[in-house]
């Protein structure tokens, strides 16, 4: 990717590109729907980005080619205005700096990703955090990777209008190479967590897509703060099982499940980190596997092709565990795997999926990666 953009730049622009920034997407682990409960989220930077290939303007405009999308993005740092195309994230990510204080230069370049858009591995935060690290190299300014995950929440849902929490910001503007990153999202804080050696993670795209007018994310917001109001707690966060289990009795039988979904996967978000630091698979698959059924029965955001998936990746011999991962309603699932067994597990994965449902998955395997960062400066 990172030639493609270069190429691309010194066709467009006729000289080679004073920066090359890039971002990567991301797949969560472990912790799902936790993020706007003020809880944990256990997610890892892959090896699919978002790459810019850039050079400062003079002038106060942004120009921007994608590889991928016909229509050429831009603005002017002025007056930002909303577009109606791909560039959308990066004018929020540029009004969001702007409204932070950030003082803006102009510049024009290439984009170009391998990270597949809409499948749940975060292209828009991506797009948003490699827009900020352009805007930083090109300014001079520091990137400093908790406040530009918040701008660039702020921008995808003050601006675009997509309510999500911070997670996918995180992770793609502070992923560390072989780590996951375990957040809390109350405070932000992180601890890079290792993982294990001889095992590989493997993102099985089911090709089924959740729709933006889906509903069914916002609803679920929503039944976790009428749980929060129950408990009497801002955020599902502060309740813990036992606590959950002593006083759970009277709530809504819906929206005990959906609380039971929180409030387990936060402790499951932990345990996984501790046995993440320990180097034990096996107990991480344990996790992911009770975290899967936990997202089909009690929160309910998987859809009939995610569970075939999982239950394919599960069992196969090297699976350690899998689960659907991401906001639910379709995308993908995450599967950790001994190194050993990769081969025959994609393979076996690919023809179960394949004949069960009529679809022909993506199956990608993953190293974690670092976060956002400037690749080459002139
Ligand atoms: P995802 O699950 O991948 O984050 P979203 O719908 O949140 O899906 O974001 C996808 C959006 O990101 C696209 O509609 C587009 O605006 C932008 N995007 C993704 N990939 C590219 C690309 N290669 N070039 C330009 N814009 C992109
Ligand atoms: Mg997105």
């Amino acid at each position: 990717m990172q030639s493609l953009v270069t190429q691309e730049f010194a066709i467009r622009f006729g000289q080679r590109p004073t920066f090359i920034v890039r971002a990567p997407g991301r797949v969560n682990l472990i912790g799902e729907h936790t993020d706007y409960n003020d809880g944990f989220v256990l997610p890892m930077a892959i090896d699919r980005a978002m790459w810019i290939a850039l050079r400062p303007r003079d002038d106060r405009h942004v120009v921007l080619h994608s590889l991928d999308f016909p229509e050429v993005g831009g603005f002017s740092l002025h007056e930002i205005s909303h577009g109606r195309a791909w560039d959308e994230y990066l004018r929020g990510m540029a009004w969001g700096l702007q409204e932070a204080s950030y003082t803006l230069n102009g510049w024009e370049g290439v984009l170009g990703s391998d990270i597949p858009v809409g499948a749940g591995l975060s292209s828009s935060a991506a797009l948003e955090m490699v827009t900020a690290m352009a805007f930083s190299a090109v300014g001079g300014w520091e990137f400093i990777p908790d406040i530009m995950a918040k701008i660039g929440q702020k921008a995808e849902n003050e601006w675009v209008g997509a309510n999500t929490g911070i997670m996918d910001q995180m992770i793609s503007a502070s992923g560390q190479v072989d780590h996951a990153l375990l957040i809390d999202c109350r405070d932000l804080s992180t601890r890079h967590i290792p993982l294990p050696t001889k095992a590989t993670v493997v993102i099985l795209d089911t090709t089924t897509r959740h729709t933006h007018t889906d509903s069914g994310y916002n609803e679920r917001r929503e039944q976790c703060e009428a749980a929060a109001r129950f408990f009497g707690v801002s955020h599902l966060r502060d309740v813990a099982l036992k606590e959950f289990k002593d006083r759970s009795a009277n709530l809504d039988e819906l929206i005990r499940r959906r609380a039971r979904h929180i409030i387990s996967e936060n402790e499951r978000v932990l345990k996984a980190a501790q046995a993440l630091s320990k180097g034990d698979a096996v107990e991480m698959g344990k996790l992911m596997n009770e975290s899967h059924t936990s997202m089909r029965d009690d929160f309910e955001i998987t859809n009939a092709e995610l569970n075939i998936m999982v239950q394919a990746a599960q069992a196969q011999p090297g699976c350690f565990g899998a689960r659907m991962t991401g906001g639910g309603f379709g995308g993908c699932a995450v599967a950790l795997v001994h190194e050993d067994a990769v081969g025959a597990f994609v393979e076996n994965v690919h023809a179960s999926y394949a004949e069960t449902t009529g679809l022909d998955p993506k199956i990608y395997l993953c190293k974690a990666t670092n976060g956002a960062e400037v690749v080459h400066r002139n």
